[in-house]
C-alpha cells in the first residue's frame, strides 16, 4: 500500500498556520463544523438515495457519532454520509476552494476573525478549525455507492503537508479523527461534548449520537451493578419551522437562527409563516441585525436552505430568493417540489417562481410594517443592509416603487441623523420643480458644502443627498411616481424659467470671452457654458446629463479599472463680478496675457470644487501667490 505525500497549496498553508496559532476564542466550534460537514454528507447521501437505491446499501439508519478514546487522546466524529473517493479527499481536503480566501486571510492577519468566529463558517473553512485542537487529524472516507471495502486515509499535522493511502472501511462514509492537543483534552469529557452540541447543534435534523457509560442494576444479580454502554442521541433535532407559531419560543428562533445563519448575534426580524392553496410551503425567515463582512463579495453565498417533505435538499437555493435580498437567512419547506428536484428544475420551475415571489412580497412587507411601527429598528436595519436593497431598483422592475419606499436619503434639509423617504420629498416639492434633485458624494458633510448646491439652497430647493457608491447608477434611471431622478452634477440646469432671458442676455453678452475660454481649455473640457446652478463661486465642472457620474469614476478608477477620459463641461457663473472684469480686459485688448493666466486658474478652481486635484499644483500655487503679490502692491 503506497502512502503518497502531498503539499498543501500556499493559501491553505497560511490559513492553516493562523488557525493553529493565532485563534483563541470559540474554539469549540470546530465540533459545530465537524458535525455541520457530516450532516450535510448524509443530506446528500440521503438525496441521492431517493434516486438511486444502491447508495442506500443496508445503511438506513443516518446518524452523525461521536465516540471518544481517552487513551489515545482522540475524539473521532463519524457519518455514514456520501463520503469521498481519493481524488475528493484530496481536491475538498487539499485545497481551500472558495475564492474569498485572501478576505479571510486578511480577516485572520487582523485578528478580526477572533471576535466574529462566525467568519470561520462563512468562509468555508470549517474542516481546518479542528486544527485549533487538533495537533492532528486523520480521516477514513468510503464513498457511498463503492464496492468492497476501498477506502481511504489522509492525515495532516497542519505541517504545509498531508498524506493519503489506500485503506480498508466497513461501511460508507466517513471518520474524522482529532488527536487533540494536550490543552484541549477537555474535549474528551462526555458534558464538555454535550453542552457543545446543544449549543450550536441542537437543531441538525440527523441524530448526534454518542455511546454512554452508565452504571445500571445487573439482570442476573438486582444486588450487583454493571457498566453499560448504551448510545444516547444528544440533539433535540427540532424541525421548529413544523410548529405551530405560538408554541415557539423568542429563544428557540433566535437559536435556530444561529443554527443555520452563523451568526452570534440575534436576528432583528423573525418571518414564519404558511402558504396553503394552490402552492403549499412553509417559509421561516430573518433578517439579521449585523452584516455579514464578505456580503459584497462575488462569493457570497446567496439563497435559503431548501427542504422538501421535511428532508433537506440543498443550502442556498438561489433560486428562492432575489439577489438584493441576499441579506435574508431562513428555510422553504415545499410540499409540491419533487424529492428528486435538480439545480435545472429549480431554475425553470413556476412552483420555485411562487415561492420566490411570495418570499419577495413577504420580506418587503415586512420591512415596510417595520418602517411605520419600529422606526428605530429599521433605521440600523437599513444601515446594515440599505445598499443591498437598493440594489433592487435596478434589478426588480416591477417592485422598484415599493423597493424605493423603503429607501431613506439625508438632504439638504434633514437634522444630523435625520433622515427622508422619496415621498417625504416628493410631497415637499416645489411648485413647478420638476425633478428629485440629488448630489452624489462620499461624506455627509462635504457634499453640504459643495457650490454645486447653490442655486438649489438659493431657490429653497430640497436636494438628496446620496452616498452609496451604486447611487448615481441605480438612481439616475429611477422615476418614482412619475417623478424623474436628476443629479444636481450633470447636464444643464434651470431652475428658474424666468431666468432664461437673463442668461440668453448674458450669452449674447459673454459670447466672444466664453469662446476664448473655451480655446484656451481646449484641451481640457468639451464646453463652455453659463450656469444655472451657480450663485456665488465662478464656475464648475460637470458632466453631461448621461455620462459616468464623476463619484463612479473615481470609484472605478481607485479600483484600478480603465475609466476612458472624457472631457468635461466647464460652467461659468455670470453673474460672478469676475467675469465682468475680464470682459472689460478683453474688450480692450483680447490678447492680454491676464486673460489667459485667469482662464487657467479658474479651470483649476473647478477641478478643486468637484474634488479632484488642480493639473499643476506647484504652478497653481504660485499663480495665486503672484496674484496676492500684485493685489498687495496694488493696495499700496
Ligand atoms: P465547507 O463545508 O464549507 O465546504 P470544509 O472545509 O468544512 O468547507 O469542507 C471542505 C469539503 O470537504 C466539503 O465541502 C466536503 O466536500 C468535504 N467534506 C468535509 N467533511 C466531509 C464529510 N464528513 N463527508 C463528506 N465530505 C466531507
Amino acid at each position: 500500500m503506497t502512502v503518497k505525500k502531498l503539499k498543501f497549496k500556499t493559501e491553505t498553508k497560511q490559513i492553516l498556520d493562523l488557525m493553529v496559532h493565532s485563534l483563541y476564542s470559540h474554539k469549540e466550534i470546530f465540533l459545530r463544523e465537524l458535525i455541520s460537514n457530516a450532516s450535510d454528507a448524509i443530506d446528500k447521501a440521503h438525496h441521492e438515495s431517493l434516486t438511486n437505491k444502491e447508495i442506500l446499501e443496508d445503511d438506513k439508519d443516518w446518524k452523525i457519532k461521536i465516540a471518544v478514546d481517552k487513551d489515545a487522546g482522540t475524539l473521532i466524529v463519524s457519518d455514514n454520509g456520501i463520503g469521498m473517493t481519493k481524488d475528493e479527499v484530496i481536491k475538498e481536503l487539499g485545497t481551500i476552494a472558495h475564492s474569498g480566501t485572501k478576505e479571510f486571510l486578511t480577516a485572520l492577519q487582523k485578528r478580526e476573525v477572533q471576535n466574529n468566529p462566525e467568519l470561520i463558517g462563512q468562509f468555508g473553512v470549517g474542516f481546518y478549525s479542528s486544527f485549533m485542537v487538533a495537533d492532528k487529524i486523520t480521516v477514513i472516507s468510503k464513498k457511498a455507492g463503492t464496492d468492497n471495502k476501498e477506502g481511504v486515509k489522509w492525515e495532516s499535522s497542519a505541517d504545509g503537508s498531508f498524506t493519503v493511502e489506500d485503506v480498508e472501511k466497513e461501511g460508507k462514509g466517513t471518520d474524522v479523527i482529532l488527536h487533540l492537543k494536550d490543552e484541549e483534552k477537555k474535549y474528551l469529557e462526555e458534558w464538555e461534548i454535550r453542552n457543545t452540541v446543544k449549543k450550536y447543534s441542537d437543531f441538525i435534523e440527523h441524530p448526534i449520537v454518542m455511546d454512554i457509560e452508565r452504571e445500571k442494576e445487573s439482570k442476573l444479580d438486582k444486588t450487583k451493578k454493571v457498566k453499560l454502554k448504551e448510545e444516547e442521541t444528544l440533539n433535540s433535532r427540532k424541525a421548529i419551522w413544523l410548529k405551530n407559531k405560538s408554541d415557539i419560543t423568542e429563544t428557540e428562533y433566535n437559536e435556530f437562527y444561529k443554527h443555520i445563519s452563523h451568526d452570534f448575534s440575534d436576528p432583528a426580524k423573525v418571518v414564519h409563516y404558511k402558504v396553503e392553496g394552490v402552492s403549499e410551503f412553509t417559509s421561516l425567515l430573518y433578517i439579521p441585525s449585523i452584516r455579514p463582512m464578505d456580503i459584497f463579495y462575488k462569493e457570497y453565498k446567496i439563497g435559503l436552505t431548501l427542504y422538501v417533505k421535511r428532508v433537506k435538499i440543498m443550502d442556498h437555493c438561489e433560486e428562492l430568493i432575489p439577489p438584493y435580498l441576499r441579506f435574508i437567512k431562513g428555510m422553504v419547506d415545499s410540499s409540491d417540489l419533487p424529492l428528486n428536484v435538480s439545480r435545472e428544475i429549480l431554475q425553470n420551475n413556476r412552483q420555485v417562481e411562487t415561492i420566490k415571489n411570495s418570499i419577495t412580497k413577504k420580506v418587503l412587507d415586512t420591512l415596510s410594517d417595520m418602517k411605520k411601527k419600529e422606526y428605530d429598528k429599521y433605521l440600523k436595519f437599513y444601515g446594515e443592509f440599505g445598499r443591498v436593497l437598493k440594489e433592487g431598483i435596478h434589478f426588480d422592475f416591477s417592485r422598484r416603487e415599493t423597493i424605493g419606499e423603503l429607501l431613506l436619503f439625508p438632504s439638504t434639509k434633514t437634522d444630523q441623523g435625520k433622515f427622508r423617504t422619496i415621498q417625504d420629498y416628493v410631497d415637499d416639492m416645489k411648485e413647478g420643480q420638476e425633478g428629485i434633485y440629488y448630489i452624489t458624494g462620499t461624506s455627509l458633510d462635504e457634499s453640504l458644502k459643495s457650490p454645486y448646491l447653490e442655486a438649489f439652497k438659493d431657490k429653497d430647493y430640497e436636494v438628496l443627498i446620496m452616498l452609496d457608491d451604486i447611487d448615481d447608477i441605480i438612481m439616475s434611471q429611477f422615476e418614482f411616481k412619475g417623478k424623474k431622478f436628476k443629479s444636481v452634477i450633470k447636464g444643464d440646469i434651470t431652475l428658474d424659467k424666468s431666468e432664461k432671458d437673463e442668461k440668453e442676455k448674458a450669452r449674447k453678452k459673454y459670447a466672444k470671452l466664453l469662446d476664448l475660454i473655451r480655446d484656451l481649455l481646449d484641451n481640457d473640457v468639451k464646453e463652455v457654458r453659463l450656469s444655472g446652478r451657480l450663485k456665488d463661486s465662478a464656475c464648475c465642472l460637470v458632466a453631461d446629463e448621461g455620462e459616468m457620474d464623476p463619484q463612479m469614476e473615481k470609484l472605478l478608477k481607485s479600483m484600478g479599472q480603465d475609466v476612458p477620459e472624457r472631457k468635461r463641461i466647464l460652467e461659468i457663473n455670470p453673474s460672478h463680478p469676475i467675469f465682468e472684469s475680464m470682459n472689460k480686459i478683453f474688450e480692450e485688448d483680447r490678447r492680454n496675457k491676464i486673460l489667459e493666466e485667469y482662464t487657467e486658474l479658474l479651470y483649476d478652481q473647478a477641478l478643486l470644487l468637484e474634488g479632484s486635484k488642480p493639473r499643476d499644483s506647484a504652478a497653481f500655487a504660485k499663480a495665486i501667490a503672484k496674484l496676492m503679490v500684485e493685489n498687495v502692491q496694488h493696495g499700496k
